[in-house]
């Protein structure tokens, strides 16, 4: 890579779709498009489309990567085993390309709609040997110091039970380091700290299709962060993780994956807002890898039906949760509303005496079937994943790399 005479970027903003392969976003391709038939047009993502990456990790046992071992590598430059979080495979800490922006000067945000300490994020701002240590990761975010400074701006996600516990209140403490705090929408349009703690929910917020307004969607804390990030006249570097569509794909969901697909497409559109006012900034957009070995179609007939998709009003959970709560099947109507048949009404009624679980996978197969949706794991899939940039340096990421050299070139491009 040569990097002589490529001009710094100020602005760094890095989107991370976690678990999402290019079946998803061509699948968001067919979502959008109105009609069956004729030509479909564009998603934001195509527009932008500059190649693709590799996404295997350097574990002993597997060759599949989850998303922490993705993580480091996409924000230290590192391939490492599973399970790790910002060390090599070595087990040394190695720096992340947040930690790089701070110690030059810059702000730093993390956006996500998992809890804030999840894996993909963690890895961008924490230092341990397994991903599963939610506090001592939550204690890092304010532990681990860059030349003395607090080395996270904005955070914004879900995560209070781990922030506010019971051997320690970490929103007090951040707070006491000037640090605001919000925990709905209304505090978060309403604030004005330039740094800011925001937890919407005590673990995860719940997916785009089934939130109040009371939550924020990925876009709102996207511009929220923006606002905050661009006072330093050094800039910034910014994560925003659509953490959800990996759950989804785990529990081959495709409601819930389309959700929170448009979930990060609105937050990816807003960035490129913003980078387009400007000639300073790179937006990125990629996954980590890909989840659920999402196809579309799977009945042989040639025929993906997103409109079956559409017309879902929750995620199967959410329907579940209230066919249990109701014991009224009729309910299913105003949810799903396309016409199921005698054996599937009899299928969902007889797990209403099983768990809520059980009705969850019910609906979901259900849906699958009716929308001509297959998956092939419950786990994560291997093949490569989709690299979209925009703005200033773009052309550095097209073609086929490693996840690693995505964070190598951002070292080298960081002003
Ligand atoms: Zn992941």
């Amino acid at each position: 890579m040569k990097f002589n005479g490529t001009r710094k970027v100020k602005n760094v903003i890095l989107l991370i779709g976690d678990g999402m392969g290019f079946s998803y976003t061509s699948g968001l391709r067919y979502f959008n498009h109105a009609s069956q038939n004729g030509f479909m047009t564009p998603t934001i993502f195509d527009q932008y489309f500059v190649g693709s990456q590799s996404t295997y990790s350097l574990d002993r046992e597997s060759n599949i990567t989850d998303s922490a071992a993705a993580g480091t590598a996409l924000a230290t430059g590192y391939k490492t085993y599973n399970g790790a979080l910002g060390l090599n495979i070595d087990q040394q800490a190695v720096p992340t390309v947040l930690e790089y922006a701070k110690f030059r000067g810059k702000s730093t945000g993390l956006v996500g709609t998992s809890q804030i300490n999840h894996a993909t994020l963690a890895a961008f701002a924490a230092h341990i040997e397994s991903r599963e240590q939610y506090d001592q990761i939550a204690d890092d975010y304010l532990d681990e110091r860059i030349e003395g400074n607090l080395k996270i701006d904005v955070m914004l996600g879900g995560g209070t039970s781990y922030f506010v516990r019971n051997d320690r209140n970490l929103v007090e403490e951040f707070v006491k380091n000037r640090f605001g705090y919000v925990s709905n929408l209304q505090e978060l349009v309403t604030n004005k700290n330039e740094q800011l703690i925001g937890l919407f929910a005590p673990v995860e917020l719940p997916k785009q299709i089934d939130r109040d307004s009371t939550v924020p969607s990925l876009t709102q804390m996207t511009k929220a962060a923006l606002q905050r990030l661009q006072q330093n006249p050094n800039g910034f570097f910014l994560l925003v993780e659509g953490s959800q569509i990996d759950w989804a794909g785990h529990d081959n969901d495709i409601v819930g994956a389309m959700s929170e697909v448009k979930d990060f497409e609105a937050a990816f559109k807003a960035a490129i807002q913003f980078a387009s006012d400007r000639e300073d900034t790179i937006v990125i957009a990629t996954a980590d890898h890909s989840t659920g070995g999402m196809s579309i179609d799977r009945n042989d007939n040639y025929k993906w039906n997103p409109n079956v998709i559409k017309s879902i009003t929750s995620t199967p959970f959410v329907i579940a949760r209230r066919l249990h709560d109701t014991k009224d099947m009729t309910i299913l109507k105003h949810h799903m509303p396309f016409s199921l048949h005698e054996e599937d009404l009899k299928t969902i009624k007889l797990t209403l005496d099983m768990a809520v679980e059980d009705t969850r996978e019910a609906l979901i197969n259900i849906i699958n079937h009716y929308s001509s949706t297959g998956w092939t794991t419950k786990g994560h899939t291997g093949e490569d994943v989709p690299v979209y940039a925009y703005g200033l340096n773009r052309h550095l990421f097209s073609g086929r790399m490693e996840n690693s050299d995505i964070a190598r070139i951002l070292f080298q491009i960081m002003d």
